[in-house]
Formats: structure tokens, C-alpha cells, sequence
């Protein structure tokens, strides 16, 4: 089966993971400050924290920016998950904003709507996660204006799009944002095998997210909040989680980052042929903005004439592994327990009920490609 995504390991890789076994602190040395500096310098950020998987750093994030009960969080329904779940574990309520059909990011032109009637009825979210669905930026500029307008923080979840662009800046670089999170997931551009990260530019919520994601804890003296002359102290100055990244795992990343824009190049090379392959079939293929180049996380196509679930069923038959990303958020159980449900976000479960993922990794072989290719011409037509 051909899967839909996967990671690229080189030796280069494997060599820095055996050195950090054979040689150096496994957790808390120097491997994770020098994959934060890393982080931050690529995607030209003043700060990094890095996590130990991007749903922790969306949970340190709402942290970070203060979210707690009685708060409110908007994200869109067309995510993983954990773009809503970090909102919940702060003891915050979630609500939803649609996506646009064609980007399959957060429509900005409902968000502004709802913020409108949300300023009437006095509950303007705290946050708003936004999501670079399949590593397209999202339109942040109109994002930051509104945010300035209503006073609320912005987090994109860059899970997808670490690499990709937005107006001449690396996404990351938090220039129409408070923070950005990055995931390291084996499917994503890189990989720590699990691991996150945030960046930002704020110095108080750097320390803040560093706070939260190492259980409340400082040792640092400058910020103690007690008079202390003991040399042995620390102090616990928030709940916080242990959210932190091994070094084993950070100096995976690090070796991968050095890698990435050969990894995402490799990526969009894969989705050029698709687009050179595809346009003759039933096909919705996704759009593309040149000005805003995507990271390519994923390859999502919308199945037009046919059923969906038969041609998922008979591609997976062939030997595709194809997906589907992703099912709304607010139709989850977890989430129809909190009230939600089916037509609350009629473009998000619109598309959901055609799409599929096809496969799409940096290390994807010329006959999988061709394989892919002709799998759906048989299926299509
Ligand atoms: C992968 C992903 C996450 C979470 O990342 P993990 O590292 O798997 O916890 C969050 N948001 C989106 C959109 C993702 O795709």
C-alpha cells in the first residue's frame, strides 16, 4: 500500500540521533536550545519553545495567551482535532468559524461577520486558532486587522506548513500573529518522530510558553517570585504540564531541518506532475497561489460525478492508500456532546464528503506516482 504520506530518514539523520545516545544529556541538554534557535532562525521569529508534540504546543499556546474557564476560542471545524481540543483543556468553550470552498481555510469574511454579531452580544473569543489547512497560509493579514479591531490572540497551527510562505515571510514568523505552532509528526515536512513547536516575538509570552510546557517550573533566578539565597531552589509558579522534547528527539529535528527546503521542494515537484496528470479527470484539484507558495502537507482532491466512499474503497483495493482530511471537528461525538452538530458548518461538511487525500511524500517513487496515477484513471472513468 502506497501511503499517503511519510517520513524521509538519511543517515545523517540516524548518525546525529546515535551521537546524542552515545554522547550527550538525552533530555534537557543542548540539542534542544540548539533545535529552538534552529527553528526560530529559519522561520526568522525572535523566539522557539519547542514541545513534545504539536497538540501540546496548541495546548501551551492557549496557556500562554491566558485562556481558562469562562474564555472563548474559535477555530475552524476543518483540523485535527486538537485545534479545538487545547481550547477544552484550558476549560474553555470552542465554537467554530466555516471555511472558504476553494482555500479549505478559515473564510475571513465570516470570521469578520461573527465577530460583528459576537461584539453585540458582548462574547468575543479570546483566541482564534486559524489553520494553514494542507500548509496554505491563510489570509493573515485580514486576520490581524480584525484582531486588532476585537482584541483577541491569534495562533496559527502550522502543523501543515512549516516551509510555506505568506507574503515574502516564512509561515512562523508570526509578523500577523501572537504565536505559531509547528508539529513534527512523521507525515509533516519534518520530523522528531513526535515533537512540536511554538515561535513568537513577544519576550513575555516566550517565557510564559516556557513555563507552561515545563510543569510551572523556573530555575531560573531573574524571575523568581520569593527572595531566595539557596542555590538548590526552584519555584513552581503556574500549573504547568511536562510538555518538553527530548533531546534524542530534538536533535532528529535538527538534522531534518537542515533538510527542509529540500524536503518541501521535492513536495511541490510531486504536486506539479499531479496537476500536469489530473486535469482531465472528475476531479476538484486544489488551488494554488503563487504568491503564497504552500508547504504541500498534504494532496487533497474533491471526487466530482462519482462516490466518494466507492472510490476511496476501490483506490485503497489497488493499493492506494489514500485518506481523508478531515472529518469536521464538530461533528465528533466528543464535540456533538458539547452541542454541536451535523449542518452547523454546511461548507466544512460540504467538502468533507468528497474529498480524499492522495498520496504525496518527499521519498514517493516514480512508479508510485505512475501507479497513483493510473489507479484513478480506472477508478474515474
Ligand atoms: C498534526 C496536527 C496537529 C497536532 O500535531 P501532533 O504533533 O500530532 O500532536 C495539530 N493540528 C493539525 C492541523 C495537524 O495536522
Amino acid at each position: 500500500m502506497i501511503p499517503y504520506g511519510k517520513h524521509s530518514i538519511v543517515d545523517a539523520d540516524i548518525e546525529a540521533v546515535v551521537d546524542v545516545l552515545e554522547n550527550h544529556n538525552i533530555t534537557q541538554g543542548s540539542k534542544v536550545i540548539a533545535f529552538e534557535i534552529a527553528l526560530a532562525k529559519y522561520c526568522q521569529s525572535n523566539h522557539c519553545v519547542t514541545t513534545n508534540s504539536g497538540s501540546s504546543a496548541l495546548h501551551v499556546a492557549c496557556l500562554a495567551a491566558g485562556v481558562e474557564k469562562g474564555d472563548l476560542v474559535w477555530t475552524v471545524p476543518n483540523s485535527f482535532v486538537a485545534s479545538a481540543n487545547c481550547a477544552v483543556q484550558c476549560g474553555a468553550d470552542v465554537d467554530f468559524v466555516d471555511i472558504d470552498a476553494e482555500t479549505r481555510n478559515v473564510d475571513v469574511n465570516l470570521l469578520e461577520q461573527k465577530l460583528l454579531q459576537a461584539e453585540v452580544t458582548g462574547r468575543l473569543p479570546k483566541v482564534v486558532v486559524v489553520v494553514h489547512f494542507s500548509g496554505l497560509s491563510c489570509e493573515m493579514q485580514k486576520i490581524w486587522q480584525l484582531a486588532k479591531r476585537y482584541g483577541f490572540y491569534v495562533i496559527e497551527d502550522a502543523a501543515h506548513a512549516l516551509g510555506a510562505q505568506y507574503q515574502g515571510h516564512p509561515v512562523g514568523s508570526c509578523k500577523f500573529s501572537h504565536m505559531t505552532i509547528l508539529s513534527f509528526h512523521p507525515v509533516k515536512t519534518i520530523t522528531s518522530a513526535e515533537g512540536g513547536a511554538v515561535t513568537c516575538n513577544d519576550p513575555v509570552i516566550h517565557r510564559k510558553l516556557k513555563l507552561y510546557a515545563n510543569i510551572g517550573i523556573t530555575r531560573d533566578h531573574g524571575l523568581f517570585v520569593g527572595q531566595h539565597f539557596e542555590p538548590w531552589v526552584y519555584e513552581q509558579q503556574v500549573l504547568g504540564c511536562n510538555y518538553r522534547l527530548s533531546d534524542v528527539h530534538a536533535v532528529l529535528g535538527l538534522s531534518q531541518l537542515q533538510r527542509v527546503r529540500e524536503l518541501v521542494s521535492a513536495r511541490t515537484g510531486w504536486v506539479a506532475k499531479y496537476f500536469e496528470h489530473l486535469t482531465d479527470l472528475p476531479l476538484k484539484l486544489p488551488v494554488v497561489d503563487n504568491e503564497n507558495p504552500s508547504a504541500w502537507h498534504l494532496f487533497v482532491v474533491e471526487v466530482l460525478q462519482h462516490d466518494r466512499l466507492e472510490t476511496f474503497n476501490k483506490l485503497r483495493d489497488l493499493g492506494v492508500g489514500v485518506n481523508v482530511h478531515y472529518i469536521p471537528i464538530h461533528t465528533q461525538p466528543f464535540y456533538q456532546g458539547l452541542g454541536f452538530k451535523w449542518g452547523d458548518f454546511p461548507v466544512a461538511e460540504q467538502y468533507y464528503q468528497n474529498a480524499i487525500t492522495l498520496p504525496l511524500f518527499p521519498t514517493m517513487s516514480e512508479s508510485q506516482f505512475e501507479h497513483v496515477i493510473s489507479s484513478l484513471r480506472k477508478v474515474l472513468t
